[in-house]
């Protein structure tokens, strides 16, 4: 099971759509192993997207990031990475498909409600930035055998 991290940006929180966001990813089938709400700093920001740094969007996006509210999760599954980004959508709001994310509730390039890390090298590295490993969760959910039919699990 690979593991990632998703952060609902400060524009989904003043909107009033953490609910509907956690939803999609939990529905899909995603398990939450770690949560919380809090605000961070445009330090903690500029960190989660070095790879960005020299952009010329890049300060507006610390600041944008920095600038109220977010909720941090990290979910676990298969592929993980790969199935919260099509969850997503794509960058921009108003390119996005409908059905995803960003697609469905997004019109804006930035204020785009939800970030999600996009290689295993880059989701240990954002888990780490805002997590201490022994807090995430190891429990695993009841429902995984209905969830993925895994092997030796069903009887049919
Ligand atoms: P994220 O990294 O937040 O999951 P992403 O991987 O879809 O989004 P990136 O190319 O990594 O997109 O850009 C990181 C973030 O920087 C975008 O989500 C958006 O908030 C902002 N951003 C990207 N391109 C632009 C741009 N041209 N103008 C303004 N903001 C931008
Ligand atoms: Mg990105």
């Amino acid at each position: 099971m690979q593991r990632t991290l998703a952060i609902i940006k400060p524009d989904a929180v003043q909107r009033r759509l953490i609910g509907k966001i956690i939803s999609r990813l939990e529905e899909k089938g995603l398990e939450i192993i770690a949560l919380k709400m809090t605000t961070i700093s445009e330090d903690m920001a500029r960190e989660n997207y070095s790879v960005h740094e020299g952009k010329e969007y890049f300060d507006k996006l610390v600041k944008f990031m920095a600038s109220g509210p977010v909720v941090i999760l990290v979910l676990r599954g298969k592929n993980a990475i790969e199935v919260t980004r099509r969850l997503m959508g794509s960058t921009s709001g108003h390119e996005a498909d409908a059905g995803t994310i960003r697609g469905d509730y997004a019109m804006s390039g930035r204020f785009n409600l939800i970030h999600g890390s996009d290689s295993v090298e880059t989701a240990e590295r954002e888990i780490s930035l805002f997590f201490e490993n022994e807090t995430l969760l190891e429990h695993e959910m009841s429902d995984l055998r209905w969830v993925y039919d895994m092997p030796g699990e069903n009887l049919f």
